[in-house]
């Protein structure tokens, strides 16, 4: 391993994000379990990275990208017909709740916000985007742009004017009662567009729970009331679903479903090609159409993704695996929040369904603990769990199984999970 490790140093960047103090090459998977190059078998917590929705190996989704590999037509262009591009655009057209809806698909959910903010920027003639502060949209330069998260910021250079809302950040204003917090954030919406900006505002991007930023929301019903502002204004709104949606978060099948309100275009990305790379953008069809220049994404909504995102999409309501995600992730939130009540190392638990989130901080200070994260992400991997880690100070452990998850993997997965955290506590005491 160590000599892949050394290849992979001398050509690959050196920002380029790897897990453990020794890093894993997986190379099978089944279920929810995946193994390494050792032959030593991992219970995935984190879904590849919120990529594998489905888990490893599912014969449906299999089946639909070996029939396609038959027909030798993998990929001739997009100028042509394709047909699995077409049903998977009409299936996610009508589950999106937009009304007129039409789709776009890229191959990352970077893209797909770049796309957003395309159509966005240019329906309103403008280059003013408002973000949430923690937020991550993606690695271009416009994705970057409106990402406030300054570890994952490589240029201040932006080709857009991004102004940084508060909403997520509630845990910052311990004072403030949910109401008054939600008050607050009006008020700094208000604020923002009365002073900040000279012109028409193009959008407000907003991941309905922060992904890379530590699973932080705003509260339920905030974005509802934003967008009684927005439309004021005539500012759109759009969702970047590429970790909430698809029934992830178990209440609502989008993320932003949990505000009430219906956003002008969403994102996606991550999980619908179970491991294939697809993205996309699905929005009012009069603002998709609205672009003026002729396009295409050579390999955007392409054969081989399009066939397994529509054969996991299928499984995903056919299994109807989002209940699956509020049954679990309801038992695995309050069973991870009972159990680290205890522990002088365990800070918030937060989360909805199967994507929930534990700070980790010093037992002295009370303040993030990156260190201490690091620390329990290679105790999680001593007990043959495979988790996430982030957040603003990088001191969050994150959770995200496939939404296939079992009962007994989910118990056995916490335990793995409580078991770290007692052994960071005691190296602690
Ligand atoms: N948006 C969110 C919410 C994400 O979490 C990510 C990736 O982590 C992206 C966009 C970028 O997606 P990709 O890495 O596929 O370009």
């Amino acid at each position: 391993m160590s000599e892949l490790l050394d290849r992979h140093r001398a050509v690959l960047p050196a920002w380029l994000a790897l897990y453990y103090d020794s890093p894993l090459e997986l190379v099978s998977g089944k279920g929810c379990r995946v193994q390494d190059a050792d032959g030593v078998s991992y219970l995935d917590f984190f879904g590849g990275i919120l990529t594998n929705m489905l888990g490893y190996d599912i014969p449906e989704v299999r089946q639909a990208v070996e029939q396609r590999l038959r027909t030798g037509v993998v990929h001739t262009s997009t100028l042509y017909l394709i047909r699995s591009q077409v049903e998977l655009a009409e299936k996610v057209a009508r589950i999106s709740g937009i009304p007129d809806a039409k789709v776009f698909f890229t191959n990352s959910g970077t893209e797909a916000n770049e796309t957003a903010l395309l159509l966005a920027t240019h329906a309103r003639r403008s280059d003013q985007v408002l973000a949430l502060r923690n937020s991550y949209h993606g690695r271009s330069y416009a994705a970057t742009a409106v990402t406030g998260n300054r570890s994952w910021k490589n240029s201040s250079l932006s080709p857009l004017n991004v102004h940084y809302l508060h909403g997520t950040d509630r845990e910052r204003f311990p004072r403030l009662s949910e109401s008054e917090y939600r008050r607050f954030c009006v008020e700094d919406l208000r604020s923002c567009l009365a002073t900040a900006t000279a012109t028409d505002v193009a959008c407000l991007l907003v991941e309905p729970i922060q992904g890379v930023g530590g699973f932080t929301a705003a509260p339920d019903g905030l974005l509802r009331e934003f967008k009684q502002v927005l439309d004021e204004y005539g500012i759109l709104l759009i969702s970047d679903e590429v970790q909430t949606g698809w029934g992830r978060t178990g209440e609502t099948f989008w993320g932003i479903q949990a505000h009430g309100v219906t956003p002008d275009a969403m994102t996606f990305a991550k999980g619908l090609g179970n491991g294939l790379a697809i993205g996309g953008v699905v929005a009012r069809g009069d603002l998709l159409d609205g672009l003026p220049a002729n396009g295409i994404s050579t390999f955007g909504g392409n054969p081989l993704s399009t066939a397994a995102a529509s054969a996991t999409l299928d499984y995903l309501l056919d299994h109807d695996l989002q209940a699956n995600a509020h049954r679990l992730g309801g038992k695995l939130i309050s069973g991870l929040r009972a159990a680290t009540e205890k522990l002088s190392v365990a800070g918030a638990v937060r989360g909805k369904g199967l994507m929930f989130a534990l700070d980790l901080v010093d037992p002295d200070s009370g303040r993030p603990s990156p260190a201490l994260a690091a620390a329990a992400l290679e105790e999680t991997r001593k007990r043959r769990l495979l988790i996430g880690k982030g957040g603003l100070y990088g001191n969050t452990l994150r959770m995200a199984p496939p939404l296939t998850l079992s009962e007994g993997e989910a118990e056995e997965g916490l335990s793995a999970l409580v078991g770290a955290l007692e052994a960071v506590d005691r190296a602690q005491a």
